[in-house]
């Protein structure tokens, strides 16, 4: 059966698709059962991957699908979190649901509570966590969260297999550094980047189903009564989500109480650039992050009782 539900194959002249330029173009639909298979098909020709697809089939509006579509769905080894001595990996079809049941450390907090506010359960129970980053919105909730946590992408191809930082791998808006023959087939987590604690803050129009205007993720490592290590993190505030190297280090060394918030209320936040649009004015998103990352930061320390949606 092809894309179109039409038992006649590819050669279906009722499934043909007339391009702008008058030619009839012929869309594929694959759906491999082995990693091999599936690289296979991406080193032969160009292919858009369909994960949950909640990001894809949304963007296409009315327009009839025209690409070459490869279903990673058969592939069950990239579902599911395992551990190693030096990572935790999240293959590429870990959906957000997945992510809320597993058992992680506290670090990973800011990823399961970002994983409950993505969408509604139903889009949870079929979204990745990797379409989330391939998708490359400035506004994907999962992004700050693996951002506090040093987060890598593994990309794999017939070639072989490659991983860079998450930072690097958003190149901007809806851009990333995936290669065509390429997939994600997982994401890392290096084990050093999972100590302390985090929590997540998304500020959105309305509580559910909500786009988020602003979110922030902080993880924070308290030795003491000292803060030792600080990683914090926004997103829709500029066109990839971004560390913010200037609230880090003013966090790192002061005692982990109520100065925590003080020091956030005068910190550099240099990365952010909003726009305006209609979600919210730059200045009001500017003014927001700033909250927001406060009351992530002290929860993330224990400092407060803050709530995860602001
Ligand atoms: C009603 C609704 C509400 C939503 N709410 C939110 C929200 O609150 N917050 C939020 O962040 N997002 C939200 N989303 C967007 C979406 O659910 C998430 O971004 C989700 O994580 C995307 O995952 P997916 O598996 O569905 O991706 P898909 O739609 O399958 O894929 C998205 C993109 O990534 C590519 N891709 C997917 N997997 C791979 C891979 N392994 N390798 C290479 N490329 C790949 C695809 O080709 C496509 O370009 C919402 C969507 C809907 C429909």
């Amino acid at each position: 059966m092809n894309l179109n539900g039409c038992e006649h194959g590819e050669a279906c002249r009722e499934c043909r698709s007339a391009g702008s330029t008058g030619k009839a173009s012929v869309t594929r639909y694959a759906k491999p059962t082995s990693l091999d298979e599936a690289l296979a098909l991406l080193g032969d020709a160009p292919w858009r991957i369909l994960a949950g697809g909640t990001d894809f089939y949304p963007s296409l509006g009315n327009r009839p699908v025209r690409e070459n579509m490869l279903d990673i769905n058969g592939l069950d080894e990239l579902r599911g979190i395992t551990a190693s001595a030096s990572h935790w990996r999240i293959g590429a079809r870990t959906t957000w649901t997945d992510m809320v049941q597993e058992e992680l450390p506290a670090a990973f907090d800011a990823l399961k509570q970002a994983a409950r506010e993505v969408g509604s359960v139903q889009i949870q129970n079929v979204a990745t966590v990797a379409g989330n980053i391939c998708n490359a919105s400035p506004a994907a909730d999962g992004v700050p969260a693996l951002l506090v946590l040093g987060a890598e992408v593994e990309l794999r191809s017939m070639a072989g297999t490659r991983s860079m930082p998450l930072r690097q791998f958003i190149l901007g808006n809806r851009r990333t550094a995936l290669r065509p023959d390429e997939m994600v087939s997982a994401i890392l987590v290096p084990r050093e980047q999972t100590l302390g604690r985090s929590a997540f803050v998304k500020l959105g129009a309305r509580r559910y189903l909500v786009i988020s205007i602003a979110m922030a993720a902080a993880r924070i490592v308290v030795e003491g009564h000292t803060v030792r290590e600080a990683a914090v993190a926004v997103g829709a505030c500029s066109a990839v989500a971004t560390r913010l190297s200037g609230v880090e280090a003013a966090l790192i060394g002061r005692r982990a109480d109520g100065s925590l918030a003080e020091a956030v209320r005068s910190a550099p936040m240099e990365e952010l650039s909003p726009i305006d649009d209609m979600r919210g004015s730059a200045a009001y998103r500017l003014e927001a992050a700033r909250e927001i990352v406060r009351r992530a930061i002290c929860a993330a320390a224990g400092t407060g009782i803050e709530r995860s949606a602001a």
